[in-house]
């Protein structure tokens, strides 16, 4: 066994499949998948010794899984902290009451993931929304509003209409206190990493890799959260211990390169994400 280095991130991707199609969402070529609660234990087992905080998305709607409850139990009984990221559409339709869940430390809720919705379908979910941020005053959950877009007229006053004073969409502004444990999270959304993309640059670094891993659903380890084709693939950990991936050239040679500056790999030399967070990165 390696020695257990802890990563800030360990993202676990439940399901890779989604109940919207969002334009700034790039598609993955992968078949459709929900893992198994077995291999989810299995991957939960490999994980646990390399971080404390898991984040249940690569690509895909976690509230989909008709098993989150189950997964956000067994992260808890294994002493970790989940971290969901969701479009909101499915928070009213779960059957347990998730801004409760002992496992939960942070909710992001995609606001700009409804924009391209109907009216009528807008109206229901923000209605369930407010709803659940009403009770979810009464707790100590933290509940991130993101917008990552323009045009979200719509948006913007449904939050105005809830908190009962004017808002206004600041996307260089990010996370704007707004009440108690609710945060408005804007920014511009950023083009995922494809390696159909033209070459940008090999020269960079990023936390990929040095600060987070990412589990597919079907149990590939990747260095990387936004490698949603697998294209950085270590290995399989439901076929091989993370100590062996861990060890492997491969990942060797890709975290040597982000610590001198070298972007190694044909995918993240095609990349503009880390470029948006060069100077967070330089300042450490
Ligand atoms: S951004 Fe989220 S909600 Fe939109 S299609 Fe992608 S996974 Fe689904
Ligand atoms: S440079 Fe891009 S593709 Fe490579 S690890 Fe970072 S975010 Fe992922």
């Amino acid at each position: 066994m390696i020695e257990a280095v802890k990563f800030d991130r360990l993202y676990v991707e439940i399901t890779n499949t989604c109940n919207l199609s969002c334009t700034f969402c790039t598609p993955h070529w992968r078949d459709n998948r929900v893992m198994s609660v077995e291999d989810f234990q299995r991957i939960l087992n490999q994980l646990s010794p390399f971080g404390d905080h898991l984040y249940f998305h690569v690509k895909g709607e976690p509230t989909l899984h008709p098993e989150l409850k189950t997964f956000l139990d067994l992260a808890h009984q294994a002493h970790k902290k989940v971290h969901l990221v969701t479009n909101g559409t499915l928070i009213s339709k779960l059957t347990f009451d998730l801004g409760a869940h002992p496992a939960l430390a942070s909710l992001v809720i995609s606001l700009h993931s409804l924009q391209p919705l109907p009216t009528s379908a807008q109206k229901t979910i923000l209605g369930d929304l407010s709803r659940f941020l009403t009770v979810n005053r009464q707790r100590t959950l933290t509940i991130y509003l993101r917008l990552w877009n323009e045009n979200n007229g719509v948006l913007i006053q449904w939050l105005s209409d809830y908190l009962g004073q004017p808002i206004h969409y600041t996307p260089s502004k990010k996370r704007q206190p707004l009440i108690d444990n609710l945060v408005l999270d804007t920014d511009q959304a950023f083009e995922w990493p494809d390696i159909e993309h033209p070459k940008v640059t090999d020269k960079g670094t990023c936390y990929g890799g040095l600060k987070m891993l990412a589990v597919l659903a079907d149990g590939t380890l990747t260095p990387c959260c936004l490698d949603h084709n697998g294209h950085l693939a270590l290995g399989n950990l439901l076929e091989t211990p993370i100590s062996e991936l861990l060890t492997s050239p491969r990942y060797a040679d890709f975290r040597n390169g982000l610590e001198h500056g070298q972007l190694i790999e044909d995918l993240c030399q095609r990349c503009t994400y880390h470029l948006k967070h060069k100077k967070r990165i330089s300042q450490g």
